[in-house]
């Protein structure tokens, strides 16, 4: 039987990516999505392609109910989940914090923090040998803004990253002896239209300079470090992070 995973925000991007490597390794896939419908459409039919066994959901990963509806669509059309990447994340306009406004925190916190904590919640609930499952593991997404701050651009978002950083330690050592692996891998500039979102689509050009590599990444090269963390090859690996960024 395949071992099951879900892969939030797996309609572009690094989500993306990790699930066309994930389907060449034989998971069988849930792709989560938030609106883009079409784009995950494509992604799931690559993974068939791939013989995989793959379906889409639509989920607000920072709504509760929502979910807790993935969570059951994943229960009853795949059975039950071993590996959980909490990929889902976003950030907004390029800003100082002194003109960030209240309602722009609280979205960022809510998909980039709650949706990780309710997700994460959900599968510990299902693969935990104390509540009759049979382990796992989890990969959250982070960044290496959450080191480096994020100065006049997402001060928000990097804070964000920092509370995952925390989060993963905690539940990494709470789930240890439960038969669950927790990590989380921290992408430095890589080329995804997450920039476009931030209101600078070259952005990873721009700053490609400061990186020692002298380029920005790909998301495969930050898939790769996901789908390691959650294979047996890292059996002995947890509570720990993975840089994927070029050296900045
Ligand atoms: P992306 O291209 O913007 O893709 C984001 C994905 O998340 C999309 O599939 C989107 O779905 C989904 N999503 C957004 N909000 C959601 C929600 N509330 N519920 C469910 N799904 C939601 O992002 P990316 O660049 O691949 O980044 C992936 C992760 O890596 C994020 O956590 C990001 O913070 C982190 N990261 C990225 C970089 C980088 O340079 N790209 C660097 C460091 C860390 P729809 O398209 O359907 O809306």
């Amino acid at each position: 039987m395949s071992k099951v995973m879900l892969i939030t925000g797996a309609s572009r991007g690094i989500g993306a990516e990790t699930a066309r490597q994930a389907a060449a390794r034989g998971y069988a896939l849930c792709l989560n999505y938030r609106s883009r419908a079409d784009a995950a459409e494509e992604i799931r039919a690559a993974c068939a392609a791939e013989g995989a066994q793959a379906i889409t959901c639509q989920a607000d990963v920072a709504d509760e109910a929502e979910v807790a509806r993935l969570f059951a669509t994943i229960d009853s059309q795949l059975g039950p989940i071993s590996a959980l990447v909490n990929n889902a994340g976003i950030l907004e306009t390029q800003s100082d914090l002194v003109d960030m406004s209240v309602e722009r925190w609280r979205r960022v916190y809510e998909v980039n923090v709650l949706g990780t904590f309710l997700c994460s919640r959900a599968a510990v609930r299902r693969m935990s040998t104390l509540h009759g499952g049979k382990g796992g593991a989890i990969v959250n997404l982070s960044s290496r803004a959450a080191d480096l701050g994020a100065p006049h651009e997402y001060v928000d978002y990097a804070a964000s990253k920092g509370a995952v950083d925390a989060m993963t330690i905690g539940l990494a050592k709470e789930v240890g002896a439960q038969g669950i692996r927790v990590n989380a891998v921290k992408p430095g500039l890589i080329y995804t239209d997450i920039h476009a979102d931030s209101g600078e689509a070259g952005r990873v050009d721009r700053l490609k300079v400061n990186v020692p590599m002298q380029r920005g990444g790909l998301p495969s090269e930050v898939a790769e470090a996901i789908i390691w963390l959650l294979s047996d090859a890292a059996a002995y690996t947890t509570a720990s992070f993975i840089d994927v960024s070029g050296g900045r």
